[in-house]
């Protein structure tokens, strides 16, 4: 579990956490990609803004039809409340349509996360315009929000947002602490009973084995990021699999700005496939948990991309479209030396 477990100073990114590197079976993604092909992955966890056009074209062909992009920091401070008019923006608006390009459907959450919280001129602002985005198409929890450096103002601005998560009867996507999270987990859920909400409408985020068991038995969704090279690797999520079976257990990526892999959870899927654990099983943690718990928003009809969507990428966004000068829609890239 935790042992020697050495707090970091900072932690920036989701994937600091680690103060080991797990040993990875030696398996390559291509030569075992066969055994999932034709399933079908929902990641309700990513954040597309960060990453590229080969990440969307490898999450589709590796059978990502759906995901979930919460609302995060952007790495850097912010220095003022349009930045986040503009993020939100992206996150209903382009960001969307760029997805819907390569043939997967984007949801997204809305909400001030815990780190930057604690700017607390900003914090009041972003309040106020939360509701703006919250009621629109597509938006199915308020999220990612929780707890950071566990700080009393992380504190006042979680319970306003549980608050406003109640109001819009939406879902809420709790980001757990990296620091102190077995701490911060149980604080998280605690908040969120105390508001009277209901654990079935909450996502518990970054669990870990020290945290699975107690998310589980208060009637909570249990979400798990697979960290490459980091604590949660994919061969221990097998292992929560096989001991605490799939119910309200879901896989992400949080594939970010950081080292991060879109195909967490397809890859994640041949590990447990070949692992034995059922199709069925898998087909729960990695699709349709995350669909049912989200789903409570109204937001979600899986007829939308349960059979694919249609991608016509001569479509365009306020003029733009993801073509470059003289490119013909859907074009696949080659990967010989001569770039046509
Ligand atoms: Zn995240």
């Amino acid at each position: 579990m935790c042992q020697n477990h050495k707090e970091l100073e900072q932690n920036p990114s989701h994937f600091e956490e680690s103060e080991e590197v797990v040993a990875h079976t030696d398996l390559s993604w291509e030569s075992h990609r066969d055994l999932i092909r034709g399933m079908r992955f929902f990641d309700p966890h990513i954040h597309m803004v960060s990453r590229t056009t080969d990440d969307y074209e490898a999450m589709r062909d590796a059978g990502i039809v759906a995901l979930i992009e919460p609302a995060f920091w952007v790495g850097q401070p912010r220095t003022g409340l349009s930045t986040f008019k503009d993020y939100f923006s992206s996150l209903v608006g382009w960001e969307r349509f760029r997805s819907s390009q390569f043939g997967i459907k984007h949801y997204c959450t809305i909400g001030l996360n815990s780190r930057e919280a604690n700017n607390e001129p900003l914090a009041e602002q972003v309040m106020e315009i939360l509701p703006l985005y919250l009621y629109k198409e597509g938006v199915v929890g308020v999220g990612e929000i929780g707890f950071d450096d566990q700080t009393a103002v992380e504190e006042k601005y979680y319970r306003m947002q549980l608050e406003l998560a109640k109001k819009a009867q939406l879902p809420v996507q709790i980001h757990t602490p990296h620091r102190d999270k077995k701490r911060g987990t149980e604080r998280s859920m605690a908040i969120a009973l105390e508001h009277g909400i209901d654990p079935s409408w909450v996502i518990v985020d970054h669990n870990n084995e020290e945290t699975v068991k107690s998310v589980l038995d208060q009637g909570f969704w249990a979400a798990f990021t697979i960290y490459p090279f980091t604590k949660m690797s994919n061969e221990r999520m097998v292992k929560i699999v096989e001991q605490y079976g799939p119910e309200r257990i879901m896989v992400n990526s949080a594939a970010d700005w950081g080292i991060s892999d879109p195909l967490a959870i397809p890859k994640t899927a041949v590990l447990m496939k070949l692992n034995g654990i059922s199709d069925e099983a898998i087909r729960l943690v990695t699709y349709q948990n995350a669909i049912d718990a989200f789903a409570k928003s109204g937001q979600i009809d899986v007829s939308d991309f349960e059979n694919g969507l249609t991608v016509d990428q001569s479509q365009k966004f306020n003029g733009n479209t993801i073509l470059r000068g003289g490119q013909e829609p859907g074009a696949k890239k080659t990967n010989t030396l001569i770039i046509k």
